[in-house]
């Protein structure tokens, strides 16, 4: 029997209190806004890292939707987040008492391009709350004008608050490393982008916001003091473990680098599609950041571009693993000066590539419900993709239904097989998959198992956000509820939501998105 720790019946009530519990305490007593108990321990960095500043209200904010497994990340329920203080504090109308909003400067390479000086052009950070995971950083996006706006009007608009909140909390629920977003206030103040839409802020969460741009900054400013600062700020509190190297800097690198790849390598198994990789927006916790044109292959093509804005295609699906690697380098450039010579910075860098392959390799073979390793795998997975091309299938249902595949009843591949234009080639591939499967003595039963807990059945298509949109913009948020439920649950059948697995209707099948948010 496994060892289990017993709880006194006096466990509860002679335990010392815990100040990091506190809050706690007070769930169900609602907690007030001024009360949350924020500290900002970015708020302790030089002043130059950022700037302090207070958002810019909103005319009569209301609540649009809110994410219980991300509050509970914060010690928060949906409930409490409805309250009229919680939407004035989450809209940037009213500051919680023992907040410190700040926006962070940042730099980046924009499309492989020096780019200068970005930072926070409508993000705030409140500061940081206890949770059951550590403490959190709570940042507002969308809450007005910051000195970083440059050309911008510091907003976001409903339909880039609610693409990126279903999608953080959907690939949350994949079990892909991301922010996380907890709440959407909306207000019907209008913002122009290619029309008047209407403003809104979403608040995310993460341990950190810091990014790759956030070092470049001081290394293209030739200002290694604050490169300095930055890097064992992030070393103390989110890579404690790696202070005892021999050298940390070093060390820091090889591990976002590994993160990094680990993370890109999830992007590509769940097919998702970042859009704008830029090296702002990557984070130095190895998390998905900047939720903007993303999208989830439908029609496989590894070619296929989702941000309409990316003529050159630099992010595409196939191309996003040797830009997570260049990514990398940017940032492996920036803390040179404290790693000391360029050889161990290269040896850092040199982690992406079998760290990349490696995570890849497990997760497609967990995909295709493969247990062990065999000499052949990599060209069977390039048959596969090459035929899913080939026949432009879709590339969730595809993976979900290949679960259902029965090892002696090719007769029974029906559904699989209907995916294909070229039939032939599907049975082709289909036959060596049973063989390579009979090598390793598959069982039908519990391979479908297997295969379902990581091949989803619903993933955000564009489609279903855009319906979602469409309706919270006309005043009706609760599909955007309905969508994040059905999402929260990605690899079980949710029969009564089947229609959320279908491919997109004809009236999406072009819908286009941009870097416009
Ligand atoms: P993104 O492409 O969303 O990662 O944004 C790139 C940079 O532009 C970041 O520094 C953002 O903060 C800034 N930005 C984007 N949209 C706006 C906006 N509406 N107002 C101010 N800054 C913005
Ligand atoms: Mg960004």
């Amino acid at each position: 029997m496994a060892p289990y720790v017993r709880i006194s019946a006096g466990f509860w009530g002679n335990h010392p209190h815990l100040p990091l519990l506190e809050h706690f305490s007070t769930i169900g007593a609602a907690i007030r806004a001024d009360d949350l108990p924020f500290v900002n321990s970015f708020a302790q960095l030089p002043p130059d890292l950022y700037t302090r500043l207070q958002p810019t209200p909103l005319p009569a904010p209301y609540f649009v939707a809110a994410s219980a497994r991300a509050a509970s990340l914060v010690g928060l329920d949906v409930a409490t987040l409805q309250q009229s203080d919680m939407v004035a504090a989450f809209s940037g109308n009213a500051v919680p008492g023992k907040a410190l909003p700040l926006s962070a400067v940042y730099s980046g390479h924009q499309f492989g391009v020096w780019a200068g000086q970005l930072g926070d052009g409508r993000a705030m950070l409140l500061g940081e709350l206890p949770g059951p995971q550590g403490r959190m950083e709570l940042q507002l996006k969308g809450a007005g004008l910051t000195p970083y706006s440059r050309m911008g009007d510091g907003r976001a608009v409903l339909r880039s608050s609610i693409r990126e909140f279903l999608c953080s909390e959907a690939m949350a629920a994949l079990g892909v490393p991301t922010t996380r977003a907890l709440v959407i206030t909306g207000s019907q103040q209008g913002v122009a982008r290619e029309t008047i839409e209407t403003a809104s802020v979403v608040t995310r969460i993460a341990p950190s916001f810091v990014r790759f741009g956030s070092f470049e900054h001081w290394y293209h400013r030739d200002q290694p003091a604050q490169l300095k600062v930055l890097a064992d700020y992030v070393l103390a509190n989110f890579y404690p473990e790696l202070l005892t190297e021999a050298n940390p800097y070093q060390a820091l690198l090889a591990e976002v680098t590994r993160r990094t790849a680990r993370m890109i390598a999830h992007w590509q198994a769940v097919g998702f599609m970042h859009g704008v990789m830029n090296t702002d927006n990557m984070s130095i916790l190895g998390l998905t950041l900047d939720y903007g044109p993303f999208g989830f292959m439908e029609a496989f093509n590894p070619g296929h571009i989702c941000n309409h804005t990316d003529q050159q295609g630099r992010y595409s699906y196939a191309n996003q693993p040797q830009v997570g690697h260049w990514n990398c380098y940017a940032l492996g450039q920036a803390l040179l000066p404290l790693i000391g010579e360029v050889d161990e910075v290269e040896a850092a860098l040199d982690v992406y590539r079998p760290a990349f392959s490696a995570e890849l390799l497990r997760l497609l073979q967990a995909k295709l419900g493969l247990t062990t390793t065999e000499p052949g795998d990599q060209d069977l997975f390039d048959a596969m993709f090459a035929a899913m091309q080939r026949s432009h299938v879709d590339f969730t249902q595809f993976f979900r239904a290949l679960g259902e595949l029965k090892l002696d009843e090719p007769a029974g591949d029906t559904l699989l097989r209907d995916m294909f234009i070229d039939r032939d080639a599907f049975d082709a591939w289909a036959a060596r998959y049973r063989t390579r499967l009979r090598q390793e003595n598959s069982v039908d039963a519990a391979r479908r198992a297997a295969m379902h807990a990581v091949n989803p059945k619903y993933v955000l298509r564009n489609y279903l956000a855009q319906v979602a949109i469409e309706q919270a913009q006309q005043g009706d948020f609760s599909e955007v509820a309905r969508l994040l439920a059905v999402l929260e649950h990605p690899f079980d059948e949710q029969p009564e939501h089947a229609a959320y697995a279908a491919l997109p209707p004809d009236w999406a099948r072009h819908l286009e998105v941009s870097c416009s948010s």
